[in-house]
């Protein structure tokens, strides 16, 4: 359904009111899914709101009008469409319920003049001024839908969502509804899982599944399109199932997250607390993690072991593990680990050395990474890693990996 509003006004054209309804519409009806594809303003000149509606006529399905439904001579919007629609005015009993119950609840009189604002449209369906005396109203003729509501914002705008949506809403055999997830995976490349899961990328059309890249991760956004939103969501969760279950090891959450988060998330949910050894990443880790606001309750501390020496004498890895591997080594990383658990006195350590670069270290190239993650009454785990990138890139992903591998 494609939708034009007409505002009639003088005070439009002259520059002295904006035309926020036009505004306010476009909003409401894009939510529901109406395209709008025009905007018109025109004054109170019968003439000229006569050629503009006519003008709609012939490229909208439902125009909208807001303004000139008052009682004074200026006003003509229900006037002039009821003549172009071939129909007439006629006092409607609903609205001057609504017109009555109006002066009731303001305490005011009503004068004789006040009823005619109950002419209405003839057959239309009449929209109650819950704010005000002009009623709306919402009538069809050949093909084309017309809603006249209120210029006053306080009037239009809760008769349009009261009364005014809805019967578009009604009236519109198909709205399509758009919803879209994100799903955030990391650890993997993009081609990796884009193989993985080829043939649901290949035979999706609704939903439509878009793979982006960047900073080491890979996202999906899973998008549907469907007339009621519960199917546009059971189609997303269908994808989402068949995509997980390939890859669902790298994925990590949904939407605007980061791994970091999730971390900090599983950690305290768990209880966890942890401790980390940060050579290669000098701190970014422990950084990163403490950014996130509540992980004082997790995260003890860190030692930032940048050289040997205080690799040696603050976190007691042997001088023979540095002589004979190296600092860039899995066993030097798993001291590191392993001590900074117990220095800390906190469930989990995790430790990371290697080469961010540019230059080689020790003979062992940029972005060779070795990271290990010991926690009580278990083997410790180390990873290595080679990346490739930027020192600050190599960095990054040093610690998400160490996101990823706690999240596992
Ligand atoms: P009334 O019964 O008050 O005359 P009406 O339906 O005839 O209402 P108008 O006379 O066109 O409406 O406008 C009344 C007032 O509503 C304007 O003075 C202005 O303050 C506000 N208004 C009208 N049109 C708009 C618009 N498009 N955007 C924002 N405000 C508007
Ligand atoms: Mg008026």
């Amino acid at each position: 359904m494609n939708a034009e509003i007409i505002a009639v006004g003088s005070e439009l054209l002259l520059g002295q009111i904006t035309n926020t309804n036009a505004r306010f519409l476009s909003q409401h009806l894009a939510e529901i899914g109406v395209n709008i594809y025009y905007h018109t303003v025109v004054g109170d000149n019968e003439g000229r709101l006569e050629e503009a509606v006519k003008l709609a006529q012939k490229r909208a399905d439902l125009i909208i009008f807001s303004g000139g439904l008052g009682p004074t001579k200026d006003d003509l919007t229900k006037e002039t469409i009821a003549r172009l629609i071939g129909t007439t005015l006629e006092y409607n009993e609903e609205a001057l319920e609504g017109i009555e119950a109006y002066f009731a609840k303001t305490g005011r009189v009503m004068t004789e003049n006040n009823k005619k604002q109950a002419l209405v449209i003839k057959d239309s369906t009449v929209l109650a001024n819950d704010h005000g005396m002009a009623p709306g109203m919402f009538v069809k003729a050949d093909d084309v839908y017309y809603m006249l509501l209120p210029g006053p914002p306080r009037e239009m705008q809760p008769m349009f969502l009261t009364y005014g949506r809805p019967q578009i809403l009604h009236t519109m055999e198909k709205v399509e509804r758009i919803e879209s997830r994100v799903l955030r995976f990391f650890g993997i490349g993009e081609s990796a899982l884009e193989t993985e899961i080829d043939d649901i990328l290949m035979k999706q059309t609704n939903p439509t599944i878009a793979p982006l890249a960047g900073d080491g991760e890979v996202i999906l956004r899973i998008t549907a399109k469907h007339e009621s939103t519960e199917e546009a969501f059971r189609l997303i969760q269908q994808a989402e199932d068949e995509i997980l279950e390939r890859v669902g090891a790298f994925f990590y959450g949904y939407e605007e997250t980061t791994i970091a988060s999730e971390l900090a998330d599983k950690l305290k949910e768990k209880q966890m607390t942890i401790a980390a050894a940060e050579s290669l990443t000098g701190g970014l880790f422990l950084g990163e993690l403490t950014a996130i606001p509540g992980t004082s309750e997790v995260v003890k501390g860190g030692i930032v072991c940048y050289t040997n020496a205080i690799k040696e004498q603050v976190l007691q890895v042997k001088k023979e593990t540095l002589d004979a591997y190296g600092a860039v080594s899995a066993e030097c990383a798993r001291e590191l680990a392993e001590n900074v658990r117990k220095l800390c006195g906190s469930q989990i350590g995790i430790s990371f050395t290697g080469v961010a670069g540019p230059d080689d270290l020790d003979g062992q190239e940029p972005g060779t990474v070795f990271l290990a993650i010991a926690s009580e009454g278990n083997e410790t785990a180390v990873h290595s890693l080679k990346l490739a990138g930027s020192r600050a890139g190599i960095r990054k992903r040093t610690v998400k990996y160490g996101c990823h591998y706690l999240l596992q």
